[in-house]
């Protein structure tokens, strides 16, 4: 079992990427915590709340996965989570750093712009 310190140190490892990076690190783990049960399926994933000062509520968009075979193996344009887009299957909002992804609930391909 992990120590605090252990934690502590994947942590710092973690915070010192950039998020193209983090994102591609997450993406090989969340998906494992997935649990399917009596017609309910949970998946873990990466969200980002954007909240505006004055407004009540936020925006809620999911990460969506750098489509890297359309990168040629890369992670995309190395900035923010700067790209918006939609899954149309899932009907959910999706942002990436990259123009093309996959929804991580579903795994269909996103254009985002
Ligand atoms: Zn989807």
């Amino acid at each position: 079992m992990p120590t605090d310190e252990d934690r502590d140190h994947l942590a710092d490892q973690l915070a010192a990427l950039p998020v193209r990076e983090l994102v591609d690190v997450l993406r090989r783990v969340l998906p494992r915590y997935t649990e399917s049960s009596y017609g309910i399926r949970t998946v873990l994933v990466l969200a980002a709340a954007t909240q505006y000062e004055n407004e009540p509520g936020l925006d809620l968009e999911l990460v969506a996965w750098p489509d890297r075979d359309y990168y040629n193996g890369g992670l995309g344009p190395d900035q923010g989570l700067w790209e918006d887009g939609h899954c149309a299957r899932c009907d959910t909002d999706v942002t990436s750093n990259a123009k093309r992804g996959y929804c991580p609930i579903c795994g269909s391909r996103c254009t985002l712009t």
